[in-house]
């Protein structure tokens, strides 16, 4: 194994800057990810080559895992049950049949603040754009789960955390009226980290507009259901994701409103163990269910077949 302890100046550490040292399989640590082949380009100058890596590490075991063999285990770690995050697209891929379509995916923010910290936020949202292919941090599917047509909306945490701006908003805003107007349930899949501050009071404003189309699809009594997946924190876990008729999480999803280091400087206690995971708000009623990942589309058709009768 001494090729594995040799200094590769081309590992970098886990910096999704999650505290726990928690990854996912993009920012987890890439075994055999770069090549040391390296070829000339035309010009005579010595190019070098990526090669996609076959090996992630666990970060629920520690154990080195085949990236294919994880894959086909829908993103969760055959040894512990880690569930890894998932994007979007993968989201709605495991949920509905194929022959859905995608729409309000044309939506874009027009950084109403103009707002700039160490970087733009127009150059934020250029790079986050090019890095997903998707205009902002959601995708809402229109299409079956199982025998029920429903309005799935799925949130993408790699586009600036999965925060939650105007165009979030609007989006979701627009797949309660679809609801509303075909009486198909809702489903959301929230994986975020709170409002986006880029956008200040405008991403807030949202949490009422979404708030307020909710309790009208409660009076019309079409099913909302809620799945809450690693992470769904801040302005989120405040509103939609916590509004469902039923509210389920994935195993070990971080859960919360503000984060551990926030609260026990505020109540100057220490946190118990496993203190904001779906394990604990379970047992402490703030969910309905803890299911996991393969087990989630049959669940949500039995929820549905007993809602809609
Ligand atoms: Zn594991």
């Amino acid at each position: 194994m001494s090729w594995f302890k040799r200094p590769n100046p081309n590992l970098q550490p886990d910096d999704d800057g999650e505290p726990n040292g928690d990854g996912d399989v993009n920012s987890g640590q890439d075994f055999g990810a770069e090549s040391t082949f390296a070829p000339v380009s035309d010009d005579g100058s010595p190019t070098r080559v990526r090669t996609e890596g076959l090996w992630v590490k666990c970060p629920g075991c520690r154990q080195i895992l085949f990236k294919a063999e994880l894959e086909a285990n829908l993103h969760v770690c055959p040894k512990c049950g880690h569930h890894f995050k998932i994007g979007a697209r993968q989201r709605i891929d495991l949920l509905l049949e194929p022959g859905y379509s995608l729409v309000d995916g044309n939506l874009r923010s027009t950084d109403p603040l103009n707002f700039t910290d160490i970087k733009t936020y127009k150059s934020r949202l250029a790079a986050a754009q090019k890095q997903t292919g998707l205009n902002d941090a959601i995708i809402t599917a229109l299409g079956q789960l199982g025998p029920h047509a429903v309005v799935l909306s799925a949130m993408e945490y790699t586009f600036i955390g999965g925060s939650m701006g105007a165009v979030v908003g609007e989006t979701i805003a627009r797949a309660i009226d679809r609801s509303l107007a075909t009486r198909h349930p809702l489903v959301i899949v929230s994986a975020s980290g709170g409002a986006r501050m880029m956008e200040g009071v405008v991403s807030l404003m949202q949490l009422a507009k979404i708030a307020t189309g909710l309790a009208q699809l409660d009076e019309a009594r079409i099913p909302y259901i809620c799945v809450l997946t690693d992470p769904t924190t801040g302005g989120i876990t405040a509103s939609f994701a916590m509004l469902g008729d039923l509210n389920i999480a994935e195993p070990g999803a971080l859960i919360g409103f503000a984060g551990p280091r926030v609260i026990e400087q505020t109540i100057r206690q220490k946190l118990p163990e496993g203190f904001q995971r779906s394990e604990f708000l379970l047992e402490h009623g703030f969910l309905d269910a803890v299911v996991p990942r393969a087990e989630l589309k049959s669940y949500l058709i039995r929820a549905l077949d007993f809602m809609k009768n």
